[in-house]
C-alpha cells in the first residue's frame, strides 16, 4: 500500500501549515480566557479547508480522504478543537451529506458549508443515550406534509454556532429510527452552550432541544458514522508530544545530566515515536478503506438513479467495502485515541512540573484528548466491537 503524497497534496498541506501559524497563539490565549478567535475558521475557509474532501461541484476542493486525514494530522498538532471543529463541520457533517443526501439537498446546503456561509454539527447523543444511541427518545412525528420533532441532545460540537446540523430521532409511532438535516434557525430549536469543561475549550460544544419543531418532508436522510478523523487528530497529537518532550529533554538537566540522556526519559520517547508510526499506517489504511467505499457509492450514483435503495447489506460489494471501511475506521481510532492520551500522560511526566499549568502545550494535549476516547464511539465499545467482529455477531456484548 502507497501512502506516498503527490505535489498537489504537498501544496495544500503547505497551505494547511500556513494556517496553522495563528492556532498556536490563539490555543494559548483559549486556555487561559476560555475564548475562540473568530478569525481562524475564516482563515482556513480561504484555503478551502471547509471543503476539502467534497467535490467540486458543491464548492469543495475535491480532495482525497487521506489528504483531508493528513490536513487533519497537522490541525490536531497545533489544537485538538480546531480539528474537533473540523471533525463536526466536515467528517460527520458535510461528508454525511455529499454520501447519502439526494441532489436537491446537497444543492440546497452543502454548497453553503464550504464557502462558509453555514457551519455543520452532528447531532446523536442524548442525556439518556450515549455509548448506546438506540435507546433514544428524542421523537418525530409525520404530520403529512412535515415532520415535528420534539427531544433533547446534548455534548454536540458546533452546536451554538452551527446554521445546519444532522439528527436522529424515534418515529412516535413505529419506533423506527431515522436522520434530519435540521436548519438551526427553525422555530422550536434552543441551543445552549456546555461549560466548565475538561479540555477542548474552544469547541461549542451545546445542549439543543427541539420543541415540536417543524422539519419540512425533504429533510429526511439516511446515514452511517465515522471516527477516522479523530483518530487522525490523534497522530497530530502525538507529533507535537514528541516535538515538545524532545526539545524539552534536550533543555532540561538534573541529577547531573539532561532528561533526554535518562533511560527511563528514552522509554517514554520511544513509547511514543511508536505510537505515531504504528497510527499513522492504521489511519491511513483505514482512510484508503474509506476512499474506495466513496467511490464505490460515487461511481453508482452515476450509473444507477435508485443508487440509495440498493445501498443496503444485501449488496454484498457494498457490503463488503462498508464492513471493511467500519472495521479499519473503529481500530484506528481506538488504538490512536488510546495511544494520544496515553503520549499526552507520558509528556506531562516529562515535563514534571512544567506541564502542570495550562500554559504548556503537553498539559492542553493531555486535557483535550481526554475527550477523544469518549466521543465519536466510546472506546470500551469500540474494543468490544472489534472483537465481536472477529468472533462472530453472536458474540456481541454490548
Ligand atoms: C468533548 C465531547 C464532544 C462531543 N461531541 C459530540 C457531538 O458532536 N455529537 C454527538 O452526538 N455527541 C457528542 N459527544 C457525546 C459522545 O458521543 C458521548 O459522550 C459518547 O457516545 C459516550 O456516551 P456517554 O458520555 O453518555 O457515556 P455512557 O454511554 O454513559 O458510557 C460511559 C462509559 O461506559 C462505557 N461503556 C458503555 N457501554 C459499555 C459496555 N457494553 N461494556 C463496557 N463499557 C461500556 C463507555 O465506553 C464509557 O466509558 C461529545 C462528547 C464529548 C465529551
Amino acid at each position: 500500500m502507497n501512502f506516498d503524497t503527490s505535489t498537489e497534496q504537498d501544496e495544500f498541506i503547505s497551505k494547511v501549515n500556513n494556517a496553522c501559524r495563528n492556532l498556536r497563539e490563539s490555543e494559548e490565549r483559549a486556555y487561559l480566557e476560555e475564548k475562540l478567535d473568530d478569525k481562524l475558521v475564516p482563515e482556513f475557509g480561504k484555503i478551502g479547508m471547509l471543503g476539502c474532501p467534497i467535490s467540486t461541484k458543491y464548492g469543495g476542493l475535491g480532495y482525497d480522504i487521506l489528504t483531508y486525514i493528513l490536513a487533519l494530522e497537522r490541525i490536531g498538532e497545533e489544537s485538538s478543537s480546531m480539528r474537533t471543529f473540523f471533525s463536526a463541520h466536515t467528517s460527520i457533517g458535510q461528508m454525511v451529506l455529499q454520501s447519502w443526501a439526494n441532489e436537491e439537498q446537497k444543492k440546497s446546503h452543502l454548497s453553503r458549508t464550504t464557502d462558509g456561509r453555514s457551519v455543520m454539527g452532528f447531532a446523536l447523543t442524548e442525556p439518556e443515550a450515549g455509548s448506546d444511541p438506540s435507546s433514544m427518545v428524542s421523537n418525530y412525528e409525520d404530520k403529512g406534509d412535515h415532520y415535528v420533532l420534539s427531544g433533547k441532545k446534548h455534548w454536540i460540537g458546533n452546536g451554538t454556532i452551527a446554521n445546519i446540523i444532522t439528527t436522529y430521532a424515534r418515529d412516535k409511532v413505529t419506533g423506527k429510527i431515522s436522520a434530519f438535516i435540521v436548519d438551526m434557525n427553525s422555530p422550536g430549536i434552543h441551543a445552549v452552550e456546555m461549560k466548565h469543561k475538561l479540555g477542548l475549550l474552544t469547541v461549542k460544544n451545546a445542549e439543543i432541544s427541539f420543541h415540536e419543531c417543524k422539519l419540512p418532508k425533504e429533510n429526511l436522510l439516511a446515514m452511517p458514522g465515522w471516527g477516522l478523523s479523530v483518530a487522525a487528530g490523534s497522530i497530530g497529537v502525538m507529533r507535537d508530544c514528541l516535538t515538545e518532550t524532545v526539545r524539552h529533554s534536550k533543555e532540561r538537566k538534573q541529577h547531573g545530566s539532561l532528561l533526554g540522556k535518562k533511560q527511563l526519559i528514552q522509554h517514554h520517547i520511544s513509547k511514543i515515536a511508536v505510537a505515531v508510526e504504528s497510527s499513522r499506517w492504521l489511519t491511513y489504511r483505514a482512510a484508503s478503506a474509506r476512499q474506495k467505499l466513496h467511490d464505490y457509492v460515487e461511481n453508482m450514483k452515476i450509473e444507477d438513479m435508485d443508487w440509495q435503495s440498493k445501498l443496503n447489506r444485501k449488496n454484498l460489494n457494498y457490503s463488503m467495502l462498508r464492513s471493511e471501511a467500519d472495521r479499519l475506521a473503529t481500530i484506528a481510532k481506538f488504538y490512536a485515541s488510546n495511544a494520544a492520551f496515553d503520549a499526552a500522560n507520558r509528556s506531562v511526566q516529562i515535563f514534571g512540573s512544567y506541564a502542570y499549568q495550562k500554559t504548556a502545550r503537553v498539559a492542553r494535549h493531555f486535557l483535550d484528548s481526554r475527550a477523544t476516547t469518549i466521543y465519536e464511539g466510546a472506546n470500551e465499545v469500540l474494543e468490544l466491537k472489534i472483537s465481536a467482529d472477529i468472533i462472530g455477531e453472536g458474540f456481541r456484548s454490548y
